[in-house]
């Protein structure tokens, strides 16, 4: 990757022209022993992953569709944090072309001007209480025209290009984005993830807004009001009490 500038992340790539899912792919290659900080980057996706079974659409030489491998010593429980620290470093990178000013939902999507410009997937191994292996898997919507879009994402789908007032590299923009996921991963090894967390803050759409959560035994309104140290969104009732919302089991969508 041309204009790498990180110490370690990235230095081995793994690139293939089409996959089924680079996650899938990271997965498999982080079971068969892989290095720490293995990237891996397709072309295209034929079954690019979301949340919750959802798909993720990813056509050729369109996007940065890419898996990120990390060993980290830390709690399996912490693990989802590591979908914050994602979006942050995307979030960082395409906010520096001109035009651009992206947000993050929480958890796992960053927008731009509404629409899902980007969707993180984080997923976990762990044996014995400890992590065998995180991939982080980050699609990154650059250039995918309208017409190519299919019919259902068209009015919530955003492209960098649609937007940014410059032309856009893609190699240059994943190079961006794993400088600052090393940099991001490097403070929580040395200062946990207090610091993180509170730069999220500043980038976050969803705090101070109201939302519906949709949880698979109940639904309810309340306002977003701060995440918790574990990465939890914390929502205020309409009758004062705060709920704990857990990544995996929710769909936040504006009140
Ligand atoms: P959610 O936003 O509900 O958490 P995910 O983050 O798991 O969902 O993302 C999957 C969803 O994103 C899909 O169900 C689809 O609606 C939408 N989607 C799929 N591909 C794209 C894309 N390239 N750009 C924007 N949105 C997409």
């Amino acid at each position: 990757v041309a204009n790498l500038k990180t110490k370690w992340l990235g230095h081995h790539i793994h690139y293939c022209e089409l996959t089924t899912s680079t996650n899938e792919l990271a997965k498999r290659l982080a079971g068969e022993g892989c290095e720490d900080g293995l990237v891996v980057i397709a072309e295209e996706q034929n079954s690019g992953k979301g949340r919750l079974s959802r798909g993720w659409f990813s056509p050729f030489a369109r996007g940065v569709w890419f898996s990120v491998v990390l060993k980290p010593p830390f709690m399996p429980q912490e693990a989802s944090k590591c979908t914050l620290l994602a979006a942050i470093a995307v979030v960082k990178a395409v906010n520096k072309y001109k035009g651009v000013q992206a947000s993050i939902k929480w958890p796992n999507d960053v927008l731009l001007d509404g629409k899902k410009l980007v969707g993180i997937l984080t997923e976990m191994s762990a044996e014995f209480g400890r992590i065998n292996y995180i991939v982080i898997g980050t699609g990154i919507n650059v250039n995918v025209p309208k017409e190519m879009v299919p019919e259902e994402l068209r009015a919530t789908a955003v492209s960098l290009a649609d937007v940014a007032r410059e032309p856009i590299s893609r190699v240059e923009l994943l190079a961006d984005v794993l400088g600052y996921m090393e940099e991001l991963y490097e403070k929580v090894l040395h200062e946990g993830f207090k610091p993180v967390l509170e730069e999220w803050k500043k980038y976050s759409s969803t705090l101070g807004q109201q939302v519906k959560v949709i949880a698979p035994d109940q639904t309810y309104f309340g306002e977003a009001v701060d995440i918790d140290e574990d990465g939890l969104l914390m929502v205020k009732r309409e009758d004062g009490r705060i709920e704990k919302v857990i990544a995996g089991d929710v769909s936040i969508r504006p009140a």
